[in-house]
């Protein structure tokens, strides 16, 4: 193809955390970039998360007093992945958070709050949180940096097709004054990538049709935390050139997301940040506990579907204070419902008085041991027991949360093909990739990846020759 209407060193597609990450390095290794989004404003999910990150071996957890390397956090990346996570891009991601967390806080400037976080399956506390628990601080910074240096972001812009030859990519064709609801847009360009083009896309969790042909069971009735245009077009146009899929199946769900509200919602910041670590999660029939609720996602959710119709967690006054979490909106769309006793509570959700009141009897004999005998969850040093009203509650329900599966890449973020060799001139970073996370993502750790695989892809990038790379 010679009619190309534009020429870039460097075209990126999705204006997320790995996109835009990938734009920032790429640019600042010399290349000119273009960064493509289907949407009228950058962001995707990211800009929608909690902005959680997780990094190994940083000077908050040392002066914190907290012992972590990228080792342990390896360990416990694959654990939750049933080892089926790619292990070199599980190394990669792991040696390097440290270093990408700093730089996200030093060279783009996010503000992070002062704490540092443990979730389910992390085997010490290593999650950071962006200022106001919002992804969305960290796309402006990376907005910002983008606008610095001179990289455009154009909205409303979609890639249709990827332009090859031989196995090589050239470019792409692409639709301006995109619609996402028509699928449609008002013109069509084709642009060159003298050196590479870089996807980074996301996942698919809110394509019906196409989660449902690798997971039956999500099917539309299952709800999700993404925002709705999280499809897998691009994904499926890689794959037609010949990328390799890896763990297409693997669908993660939230178990931390209420069914009384629609997608993420306000509830998992109670869920997941303080009942899961504080609380407990009691089986709606028999009002026991059944589950280490500090087990991964996949645990967790497997489990809540097992049990199959909402489950309850409980907390108290004294766990949301010690948190330090500020839960008021959830409470304030009755997500989250607050009591008095723990007796009003069990009558709301239908639960058997009595056996409610042993669980918690027992939860907190646990937590005064030190040691849950029953599940082995981690009993954190400053646990209070549960007997501090008001008590919260909230009735939990998974929902389709993350895509561990995409495109193979290897550790240099090359988009590997079904032969093993590289695809010329081809990138990706981020949930449009797969085999970084295997079985089961841990929390804050896509945010990481976005972090270390868009900085390798953008730098790799910007140094791909005309003939190789
Ligand atoms: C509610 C919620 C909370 C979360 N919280 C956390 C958290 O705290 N920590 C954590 O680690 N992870 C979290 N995650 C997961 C994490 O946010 C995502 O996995 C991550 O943001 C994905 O980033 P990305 O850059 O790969 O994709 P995205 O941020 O989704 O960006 C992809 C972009 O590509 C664009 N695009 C798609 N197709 C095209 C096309 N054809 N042409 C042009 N553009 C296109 C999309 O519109 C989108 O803007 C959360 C996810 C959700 C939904």
């Amino acid at each position: 193809m010679s009619d190309w209407d534009e020429t870039f060193d460097v075209i990126v597609v999705g204006a997320g955390f790995a996109g835009l990450t990938a734009a920032v390095e790429a640019r600042n290794a010399g290349a000119s970039v273009v960064v493509l989004e289907k949407m009228k404003a950058p962001g995707g999910n990211s800009v929608i998360s909690d902005g959680g990150v997780a990094a190994a071996g940083t000077a908050l957890q040392e002066s914190s007093g907290i012992q972590d390397s990228p080792d342990l956090f390896y360990r416990d990346m694959r654990k939750a992945g049933m080892g089926l996570n790619h292990p070199a891009l599980v190394r990669v991601l792991t040696e390097s958070s440290a270093e990408a967390f700093q730089w996200s806080a030093d060279y783009l400037g996010v503000q992070y709050l002062k704490r540092v976080d443990r979730f389910g399956g992390h085997s010490v506390p290593r999650c950071y949180a962006a200022a106001g628990i919002t992804g969305a601080t960290i796309i402006k910074a990376l907005v910002k940096k983008a606008a610095e240096l001179g990289v455009p972001v154009r909205t409303a812009t979609s890639l249709c097709t990827l332009v090859t030859d031989e196995r090589r990519v050239r470019g792409a064709v692409i639709e301006e004054g995109y619609n996402v609801r028509k699928k449609a847009g008002t013109n069509t360009k084709q642009l060159k990538a003298e050196r590479a083009v870089i996807v980074t896309t996301g996942g698919f969790g809110a394509d019906v049709p196409f989660r449902s042909i690798q997971d039956p069971r999500l099917s539309e009735e299952v709800d999700t935390t993404n925002q709705k245009f999280a499809t897998a077009e691009v994904l499926v146009e890689l794959l037609r050139i010949g990328a390799a899929p890896v763990h297409l199946s693997h669908i993660q769900l939230g178990p931390w997301a209420s069914p009384d509200e629609k997608g993420y919602g306000s509830g998992p910041l109670f869920a997941d940040y303080i009942g899961f670590l504080y609380g407990i999660l009691v089986h709606p029939l028999t009002a026991a506990r059944f589950v280490n609720e500090q087990s991964d996602r996949k645990v967790l959710s497997e489990a809540v579907m097992e049990v199959g119709s909402p489950c309850v967690c409980i907390s108290d006054q004294a766990a949301v204070t010690r948190s330090g979490w500020n839960i008021d909106r959830a409470v304030r769309k009755n997500v989250v419902e607050t009591f008095g006793t723990l007796e009003e509570l069990a009558r709301r959700y239908n639960l058997a008085a009595q056996p409610l009141s042993r669980t918690v009897e027992c939860f907190n004999a646990a937590v005064r041991r030190g040691s849950d005998d029953q599940f082995g969850r981690p009993i954190l040093a400053d646990s209070p027991p549960i007997q501090h009203p008001p008590y919260f509650a909230m009735r939990i329900w998974p929902k389709v949360h993350y895509t561990m599966g995409g495109v193979r890449i290897d550790d240099r973020a090359r988009v590997i093909a079904l032969d093993h060799r590289p695809i010329q001139g081809l990138y990706a970073a981020g949930e449009v990739t797969g085999g970084v996370h295997g079985a089961c993502r841990l929390g804050s750790c896509s945010i990481t990846d976005c972090l270390v695989f868009g900085r390798i892809a953008g730098k790799n990038a910007a140094s791909a020759s005309h003939l190789g790379g």
